[in-house]
């Protein structure tokens, strides 16, 4: 009789099985796990471990081979009512304009050549127009993002010259993005004015001094100073810059164009606003409530833009076809009134009707023993947009009471949900499910997990 040992298939006999089932599998990975897995078998045998027949070892290779190649990337549903959610990929990228540009991508271009006089044309340039009839601005330069905008802006103008910003604003945003180390990192001199609270025009005046070059405004973003504060408004501020011969900039973060103004007016100034202020520099994000892809956008005058151009450093920071077709076609849906055609616009401006009716129907198809209620929701824009007003909306709430007899709670349910790709909120004893950031198909989808759920749950009782 053979020992178990003897018994452990042939190497070549499981790789002619593993490629008639696998198709074309990659030969290397496959056969470096098979024999990672002959390997932990064998020592497995040695300690009294349980034989397998050969169709059990065939199964097990070709799991570590579908878990070997699966993707890392999903997409998930996003039911926290928080439309920009940083974590969840921020801007959910429109499906229409992903098509729209495909055949950019999939094709040469006219990414850096001019068709008209047949030689090499500018990157740029496809966006031009666009922020001259949308914002009326003089020019305008894509980067890779909002924070190497910023690094971009600091080092051209302010290397070794100084920059002077209210102490209230040097703020650190999500991923450890810190102002006064980007400015360090780009050289300028951090000259901090006011106090933690107050900040007053006069703070920035008394500090201009020969070595002064830029007046920096940013975006606090992520939080609100209340009470007894005050902050000097970028248009003082401009006012000043101009007086004084030096370049305002406005770090916006978050900028939004008017069409959101039922969202955010009297919260934040929206694009056109912050543009007829004419100033100097302004960046912000592609894909916060813009709702395109990651980018820093900087526009202004023309004179300065053309100087942030010849820095060499754009060569790293620059942006490639995908950034810029998916910028130029999303801001061609703004300026033809396409909302339906952004996501983030969409979700933002859900009215309650539509919240509500969404919140019902989800309610609806859940399964009745888990009692889903349908309640108002607090959500939020998110992406350093209005950070201390949320959004009313609706949502389906799960208690912890209605749980007990299915032998659940609130946490097991969002663990639940959150394994099949449904991100969900706990509240105060209770799951809720925010209709605001729900997608087509999400309904379905969070319907079934549902379902899925309580079988698992009738199983166990
Ligand atoms: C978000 C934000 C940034 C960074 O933008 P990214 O696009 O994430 O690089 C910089 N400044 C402010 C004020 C922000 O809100």
């Amino acid at each position: 009789m053979q020992t178990p040992l003897e018994q452990i298939p042939k190497t070549d006999k499981l790789l002619n099985a593993l490629n008639l089932e696998l198709k074309t599998p990659n030969p290397k990975l496959l056969k470096s796990l098979t024999l990672e897995f002959l390997d932990n078998y064998r020592q497995e045998l040695l300690k009294g471990g349980e034989l397998l027949d050969f169709k059990s070892c065939v199964k097990r290779i070709i799991a570590l081979y579908q878990n070997a190649t699966q993707k890392s990337l999903k997409p998930l549903i996003n039911a926290t009512g928080i439309v920009v959610h940083t974590n969840l990929g921020r801007s959910v990228f429109s499906e229409e304009i992903l098509e729209e540009i495909k055949p950019l991508l999939t094709h040469y271009n006219n990414l850096e050549y001019d068709v008209q006089k047949g030689e090499r044309g500018e990157r740029y340039i496809h966006l031009q127009r666009l922020f001259k009839t949308l914002l009326n601005a003089e020019d305008v330069l894509v980067v890779n993002n909002n924070a190497a905008a910023v690094f971009l802006i600091l080092n051209t103008f302010a290397k070794g010259k100084e920059v002077i910003i209210s102490r209230g604003e040097l703020i650190e945003i999500g991923g450890s993005f810190r102002i006064p180390r980007v400015m360090e990192d780009s050289r300028a001199i951090l000259r901090e004015v006011g106090t933690t609270n107050k900040t007053h025009l006069k703070d920035y005046k008394d500090a201009i001094n020969e070595n002064t070059t830029i007046l920096f405004k940013a975006h606090k973003s992520n939080f609100a100073i209340t009470g007894f504060s005050k902050e000097v408004e970028f248009k003082e501020i401009v006012a000043l810059a101009k007086e004084c011969n030096l370049i305002d900039y406005y770090d916006l973060g978050s900028g939004y164009f008017s069409i959101l103004d039922s969202t955010f007016k009297g919260f934040e100034p929206s694009l056109e606003v912050i543009s007829s202020l004419n100033p100097s520099l302004v960046s912000f994000s592609g894909d916060k409530l813009l709702g395109g892809t990651q980018a820093g956008i900087i526009f202004g005058k023309k004179a300065l833009i053309d100087k942030l151009k010849q820095n060499q450093l754009l060569r790293m920071l620059r942006v490639d076809k995908f950034t810029i077709a998916a910028l130029e076609a999303t801001l061609n849906a703004y300026l033809q009134g396409n909302t339906k055609a952004i996501p983030t616009l969409q979700m933002l401006l859900r009215d309650k009707d539509c919240l509500y009716a969404l919140a019902q129907e989800l309610a609806k198809g859940i399964p009745p023993c888990f009692k889903a209620q349908v309640i108002p929701t607090k959500s939020f824009s998110g992406g350093g947009a209005m950070p201390s007003h949320y959004l009313e909306s609706f949502g389906v709430a799960i208690f912890k009471k209605d749980l007990e007899a299915l032998n659940l709670n609130e946490s097991k349910l969002e663990q639940h949900l959150r394994k099949s790709g449904i991100i969900a909120r706990l509240e105060n004893s209770a799951l809720i499910l925010d209709a605001r950031t729900l997608l087509e198909g999400d309904l379905a989808q969070i319907v079934e997990s549902f379902f899925v759920l309580l079988k698992e749950a009738q199983c166990k009782i």
